[in-house]
C-alpha cells in the first residue's frame, strides 16, 4: 500500500512523535508532543507514536514505557502500534543497501583523531563537530577496512521554508561534510532512521523541537538519495533552563509527574504562543484538550529558537 493511504482514502495530514527513550518526559519533550498533537489533530490527521531507540548506548531501560504512561495520562491518542526503531533495522538495513548499490554511500576507515589530523581547525560543521575532510570519499587505501558508511553530499544550497522558523538555507558540503548513516560501533545513524521510518510511515508533516532544524537539509538530502517525498517541517522553539542549556537529561531537566493534568499542558501551549483561558487551565483533561484544537494555530508559535519559559 502506499504510504499515506489508509484502505482506499488517502491521509491528508499525518504527524508523528518521536520521543528518544534517553529519561522520563520532560517540560521540554512535553512542549513537541502537545505542538505536534494538535497541529495533527486541528486539522483532523492522523498522529503516530515512535519510540527512537536505534542510538542503544543512549537507551535507559524503562524509559520507553515511562514516556508511554506519561503520555497516556495526559489523555494523549495515538494512531495504530508505537513503532520501535529497535525492531526496524531490516528496514535500515534495507535503505542502506540501496544507497550503496547506487553509489551514494561510501565505506569510511577514519578514526576521529585520524579526522581531526586531517582537518584544519576552522573546518567546523554546524553541529560543532569536525568537518569531515573526505579522506576515503574515492575509496579506502590498501589494507584498510570499513568503520563507517557515510553518505556523499552535494555542494549545493538546500532551501527549506520551515512554518514556524521560515527561510532556512545550508550547503552541505561546507556546514556538514559527507555524514555517516551507518556507524563503527555498528548502530544505523538517527539520520537515516529517521528518514526511512518518516517515509515508510507515511508522515507528511513533521513538527518537532529546533534542536533538529540543522539536521533537516540532510534529511532532506537522504530523501531525495532514496526517492522519498519529503514532508512538510514546523520546528517549534525548545524550552532552556536559566543558563540559556536546552532542557534535556544531560542539564537535569525535571520530570513531568504524570497525571499532573491540564495545568501542565496548559504551561505547554502557553509556552507555543497560545494564551490559556483561566478556566481552561485545570479544567478536565478532555475539556482542554477540546479547546486547544479548537484553539491550535501554528501562525502563534513565535518563530524563535529557544524560550526560557515563564519568562
Ligand atoms: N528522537 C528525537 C528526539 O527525541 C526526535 C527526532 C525527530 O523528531 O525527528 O530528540
Amino acid at each position: 500500500m502506499p504510504a499515506g493511504v489508509i484502505g482506499a482514502s488517502p491521509v491528508a495530514y499525518r504527524g508523528r512523535f518521536a520521543p528518544s527513550p534517553t529519561g522520563p518526559l520532560h517540560f521540554g519533550s512535553l512542549v513537541s508532543a502537545v505542538g505536534s498533537y494538535l497541529d495533527a489533530r486541528a486539522q483532523r490527521g492522523e498522529w503516530l507514536l515512535r519510540i527512537e531507540d536505534v542510538d542503544a548506548p543512549r537507551t535507559v531501560p524503562g524509559a520507553a514505557d515511562g514516556i508511554q504512561r506519561t503520555l497516556e495520562a495526559f489523555g494523549f491518542e495515538w494512531d495504530g502500534e508505537v513503532a520501535v526503531q529497535s525492531h526496524r533495522h531490516d528496514l535500515y538495513h534495507a535503505a542502506l543497501v540501496r544507497l550503496q548499490l547506487d553509489g551514494l554511500v561510501y565505506p569510511c576507515a577514519c578514526s576521529r583523531s585520524e579526522i581531526a589530523a586531517a582537518t584544519t581547525a576552522t573546518a567546523r560543521s554546524i553541529d560543532g563537530g569536525l568537518l569531515y575532510p573526505g579522506t576515503c570519499r574515492n575509496g579506502l587505501g590498501d589494507g584498510q577496512a570499513a568503520r563507517a558508511w557515510r553518505l556523499r553530499v552535494p555542494d549545493r544550497e538546500f532551501c527549506l521554508v520551515d512554518r514556524v522558523q521560515g527561510k532556512v538555507r545550508q550547503n552541505l558540503a561546507r556546514d556538514v561534510g559527507d555524514f555517516v548513516l551507518f556507524r563503527a560501533d555498528g548502530l544505523y545513524a538517527y539520520q537515516l532512521a529517521v528518514v526511512v521510518d518518516d517515509a515508510v510511515q507515511g508522515v507528511n508533516a513533521v513538527v518537532r523541537g529546533v534542536d533538529l532544524l540543522d539536521s533537516t537539509p540532510r534529511q532532506m538530502w537522504l530523501q531525495e538519495c532514496l526517492g522519498f517525498p519529503t514532508p512538510s517541517y514546523a520546528h517549534l522553539p525548545v524550552a532552556v533552563n536559566a543558563a540559556g542549556e536546552k532542557l534535556s537529561k544531560q542539564t537535569r531537566a525535571a520530570p513531568v509527574e504524570v497525571g499532573a493534568g491540564s495545568e501542565v499542558l496548559a504551561d505547554a501551549l502557553s509556552f507555543l504562543g497560545h494564551a490559556v483561558p483561566a478556566e481552561v487551565r485545570g479544567a478536565p483533561l478532555a475539556d482542554f484538550w477540546r479547546w486547544a484544537i479548537d484553539h491550535w494555530t501554528m501562525a502563534r508559535v513565535p518563530a524563535v529558537r529557544a524560550i526560557f519559559p515563564g519568562q
